[in-house]
Formats: C-alpha cells, structure tokens, sequence
C-alpha cells in the first residue's frame, strides 16, 4: 500500500452532507456554541434537496382548521403502523416551530391574500383523523426545497462553520471500544486525504435511489453513508421500503410533483377514466404515494396504460388554466417541456411511478443517534455517531413517508442534533488520541480501490445493480421474483471483486469516486433485496403479491440488516415504538388503512 499523507483536522462535531439536513445541523451547532465542519461532496446548494419542489408540511392550519395530532395521525397511518410513534409526536410537534424557524430565517414562501404562508393539499394529509382534507403543506411555488436549502446556506455561512467542498468521505473512523471518533475523507480538488476528528459525527449524506435503474433522485444519491455503516459491522433499518413516486415523467425519470394533484392535477387511463376514485373513494389522486403507485401500475397491468406500448399514465392540468400553474407550477410547467415536449396547458404529462425515496437507512431515536439491538436493549446509542435526513430511518416514516415529511424531517432532526450536541459534547474538549493504525482499514480499502485491476469497469457492474434493483424489487414483489432478485445481486455484488478502475489519479478522478460510490450503493442494493425477500407481508411500500395482507402479529416489527465481508445480508428485530413521548396524544392502534 502507498504511504498516504494524511491531514488531520480537529472539531467539536463533523457533519457529513450539505442538503437540507446536513446544513440545518451545522448552523445549529454553531448556532450552540460549537466548533463544527461541514464535508460535502458536491457544492451544498447542489444537494438533492435543492429539487424538492412540493412542500415541507406543519399543521399551522393558515388555509382551514388543522391540528399538529392529526398530522400525527395521518404520519402513522401513512407508514402503515411501522413509525415510531413517540418520534412521529417529536415531529409532528416541532413542526410548527421549526417552520417558523424557517420563515425568520428567509424562507420565500408563497403567500395566502392575508400574508400568512400558503399551504396546499399533500397525498394523505387529512383533519379529524382521516374524516376532511388538510392543507397542510407549506410551498414556495413548485420549487420549495431551492427557497429552503438556499436560506440554510445562508444561514450556515453567517454562523461560524467551517466548509470543506469537494470533499469526499470514504469511511468511519472507530476507536477500539466502539466510539465513532471522525471520518476520512479525500479533498478531489487537490487529491489530499483528510481525517476530521469530532466528537460527534452526523451522518446526512442523503438516500441511495440510484441503486435503481430510474429514480427521481440526482446521480449523486449513492447512500455513501449507509455503505459507511455496514462497512463498520452496523446494520441498518426497514430497507425493503422503497417509495415509489406516482409521477416521475415517463422516460427521464424527472418528478412531476405531488403538488400538481393538490392544485386539483388528477390522473386517466387510456379510456380517459379517473381511475383513482375505483381505488381510493375518498381520498382518490390524493391517497398515499404506495396506495397510488399500486393503482396506476394495475391499471398498465390491465392493458388500460396510455402511449404505443401502453405503458405509462397520463397527469391533467389542463383544467387548472394557465394562470394557476403559472404561479404555483411554473418549474412543472417548464419540466414538462423539456423532458416530456408536452405544453401543460393544452396536454397531459405521461408519467410512470419511479423510485423516489428510501424510508429504510440508519437507525436513530429522535435526538438523531444512531441505535442498535445490543442484547437486551434494542436502542442502545453508538457513541459519537449521528444520523439524519433521508440517511436515516428514526422512524418517522415507516413503510412509507407522506409527500412533505422529508423536508420536514430534515430540519426538525438537524435541529435535534444540534440540541443534543449541544447537552453531550463540551466545546473545545480535547481529542483522546487514537493508534496509528486507527486509520489503517479505512486506507487499505481506499487504496485497494485506487489501484483495482480487476476487468469489469463500475459503470457495467452499476448497471447490472440498477437492472437488477429495477426489476425484481419494484412496486409489486413476490417470493419468486424476490428469490432470483437475492440471486442476482449477490452475483453483482460478488463481481465487484473484479472491478477496474482505469485512473490512479487522486484529482478529480470521476472512475475512482464512482466506484467508492458504487461499494456503498452496492451494500444497500443487497441489503434492500434480501430485507424484502424476508418479510412476508404487504405493508405500505412493500407490496407482496403473495403475501397481500399486513401481518400485525408477526410483523409489526423494524428490520435490521447487516451485510457481512462476504456479502452476506444477517437479521435482527427492533420493536416498533408503540408509545408517546407525553400524554398530549394517544397512541393509535393499527387498523385497516383505507383512503
Ligand atoms: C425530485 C425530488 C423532489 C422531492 N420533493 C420533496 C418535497 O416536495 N417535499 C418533501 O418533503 N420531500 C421531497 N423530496 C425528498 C427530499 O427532498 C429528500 O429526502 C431530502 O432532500 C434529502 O435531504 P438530505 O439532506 O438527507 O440529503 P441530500 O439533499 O441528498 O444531501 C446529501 C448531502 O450529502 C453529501 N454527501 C453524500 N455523500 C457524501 C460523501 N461520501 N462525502 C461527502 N459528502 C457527501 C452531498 O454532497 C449532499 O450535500 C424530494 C426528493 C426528490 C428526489
């Protein structure tokens, strides 16, 4: 191996990420008191959060009566009884304030006649638990996670944190009683490598849709932190749930958002038929992301899909008139031009459910630490290890997150952290110094990688994960298709001990970085396919056609999953939490969940 030079730096708390999560941490912290870096790989303000177009939701109740309970309500039903219900009171709860955290901060939010913050309908928000329609998602036009990750940046560079861009963290560094002690990282401008000691670590580096084929998630969400993870003998949660979004444009992939059916967009066959309210009566184009995905692709399984191969659906605006979607859809309006060649005034979009969001990734409680079963204690607390953000399954989401609860998600459990922190780390602590070879896995790995002269290049093994992913583990599932889905991965996943890679520069060397991120999608693709093969049950995202009912009995548990050096995928149980954290609410008890 080659003698690597390695900088050190030295915080109170590392933050790894620069989306929506990552940023709202790292101004928090600082905000505390707290000498904190912020790593990113790509410049923060191009972190996929920057697409999120729809809304953040809180139960201001600014457009009719809302109540944060029955946002609470709505958050359990819509992760089919797998959310941990004192964690989903924490967010439903912090919701407000955080909003209005937000607004202070300079959110440009849309705006009712009276100069409150607009809110619109969102897929399974409700009042009165499940009896009216909530307007409960606040927006900024259609472009409403642009306005927030840019306010958060803004935020972040007027606070006294401390930026490194370009950065790419390749693993966790552990001291020998289990203690998260930093994160190495290489700086891609200048092909240094750095390690960043912390006495806290907060893992925000996003979720791992592009271990599927078509996925609205930017290249860059390869779940670098859940490969982090498992490479560090931890197992991560609930990842056979995959959301599916109802409308990602036929062909490119790119998200029609679920705002367009809360302005009053509703979807047809190829006999013009509103099919949605055979599905869901009541809550019809607005039912849950799962509950939609399942109805459109039935209706393409029945030979009632639009276009040539009859297979997609279509979206309709036409109706609202253009001088609504121009001021609350114009970003939709111009995506539908450039991908779809479609005028939305006058057509409707073809669309098709694509891989949109990862509810499973790394277990936390609500202050954002990571937990695992150790023995008896199914929460025991990594110390110095943080997750938050699409990363991490805290679990406010379940078997499957409400349109709106991501964003929310962020900035209430960025701002968590902060607290927390801010209660378990002293400000200029000093660093307990670790072995010389404290860094030795993490810099055989890198450079076993650098110098790999297998024959396979990333991008061929890539896309045999991606087709693979695509296929066996989609919107409906069986044992069958589950079973060869485990086979094939595992054979993907054991060619990557034949992977090459071309250039063994350390600046700006894109095959090298693509295959750091492809070990860690690969983890994650393994760990999603085996997780689904072994729940036999349908709940929420996880559609079994063999299995199609829920199983409470047996069932209403968090997976956990680890991927050993072999790729082999071991199991393990946590409870869901079935408990409040105060008596303001009452813990509501799985029933059927119908829309
Ligand atoms: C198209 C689209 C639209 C959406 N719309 C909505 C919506 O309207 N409402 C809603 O609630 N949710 C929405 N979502 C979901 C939501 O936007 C995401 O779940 C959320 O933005 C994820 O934020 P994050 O901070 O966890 O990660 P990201 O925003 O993905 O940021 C990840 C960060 O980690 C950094 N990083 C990753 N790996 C490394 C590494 N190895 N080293 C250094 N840095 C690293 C990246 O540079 C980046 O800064 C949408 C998602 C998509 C894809």
């Amino acid at each position: 191996m080659e003698a690597y030079k390695v900088q050190q730096h030295k915080y109170d708390v590392i933050v790894v990420g620069a989306g929506g999560a990552g940023l709202r941490a790292t101004f928090g912290l600082a905000e505390k008191g707290l000498k904190a870096a912020c790593i990113t790989k790509v410049f923060p303000t191009r972190s996929h959060t920057v697409a999120a177009q729809g809304g953040i939701s809180a139960a201001l109740g600014n457009m009719g009566e809302d109540d944060w309970r029955f946002h609470f309500y709505d958050t359990i039903k819509g992760s089919d009884w797998l959310g941990d219900q004192d964690a989903i009171e924490y967010m439903c709860r912090e919701a407000i304030p955080s909003i209005i955290e937000l607004e202070h901060y300079g959110v440009p939010f849309s705006r009712t006649e009276e100069g409150k913050i607009y809110q619109r309908p969102f897929g399974g928000m409700t009042t009165h638990y499940g009896k009216g329609t909530a307007q409960r998602t606040c927006a900024a036009a259609d472009r409403t996670g642009h306005a927030i990750l840019h306010t958060l940046y803004q935020q972040a560079l007027a606070h006294d944190a401390t930026f490194f861009i370009e950065y790419f963290a390749t693993d966790l560094i552990f001291d020998e009683e289990g203690v998260c002690r930093g994160v190495l990282a290489l700086d891609m401008n200048e092909g240094t490598l750095h390690v960043f000691r912390g006495h806290a670590v907060v893992l925000a580096t996003g979720g791992y849709g592009r271990a599927y084929f078509s996925a609205t998630s930017a290249h860059t969400c390869t779940g670098d932190g859940g490969g982090m993870v498992l490479r560090a003998g931890l197992a991560l949660q609930d990842m056979e749930f995959v959301q599916f979004h109802p409308t990602g444009i036929y062909g490119s992939g790119c998200l029609i958002t679920e705002g367009v059916r809360g302005e009053g967009g509703y979807l047809t066959n190829s006999n013009g038929e509103r099919f949605m309210e055979r599905y869901a009566p009541n809550a019809k184009d607005l039912a849950s992301r799962d509950v939609v995905s399942r109805a459109m692709t039935m209706e393409i399984r029945e030979g009632r899909g639009v276009g040539e191969h009859k297979d997609h659906i279509h979206i309709n605006l036409m109706h609202l008139g253009a001088g609504v979607i121009h001021e609350r859809l114009p970003g939709i309006a111009e995506s539908a031009r450039i991908f779809a060649g479609v005028d939305v005034t006058k057509e409707p979009i073809p669309v098709i459910p694509t891989v949109h969001y990862n509810m499973g990734g790394i277990p936390t409680n609500y202050h954002g630490e990571v937990v695992q079963k150790r023995g008896d204690n199914v929460d025991a607390v990594v110390p110095g290890l943080f997750a938050i953000g699409e990363a991490a399954c805290v679990s406010v989401h379940g078997a499957n997150r409400l349109g709106s609860n991501s964003l929310l998600d962020l900035v209430v459990f960025g701002r968590a952290v902060a607290h927390r922190c801010a209660e378990i780390v002293k400000p200029g602590a000093p660093h307990k110094d670790l072995p010389a070879s404290a860094l030795d896995q993490a810099l055989g790995r890198f450079d076993s990688l650098r110098y790999a002269k297998g024959s396979l290049p990333t991008a061929k093994i890539r896309a045999e994960m991606q087709r693979t992913m695509q296929s066996d583990a989609a919107v409906f599932r069986t044992g069958e298709s589950l079973k060869e889905g485990c086979d094939k991965i595992s054979k993907v996943y054991d060619s990557f001990k034949d992977v090459g890679v071309s250039d063994r520069s350390l600046v700006w060397n894109s095959d090298l970085i693509e295959t750091l991120e492809l070990s860690n999608l690969l983890g994650q693709a393994v760990a999603t396919m085996y997780s689904a093969e072994q729940r036999p049950e349908s709940r929420g995202a996880h559609a079994r056609e063999d299995f199609p009912e829920r199983d409470d009995a047996n069932w209403q548990k968090h997976t956990l999953v680890s991927v050993d050096d072999h790729g082999k995928a071991n199991f393990d149980f946590r409870p869901v939490h079935m408990y409040t954290m105060t008596s303001d609410v009452e813990v509501v008890p799985p029933k059927k969940r119908v829309y």
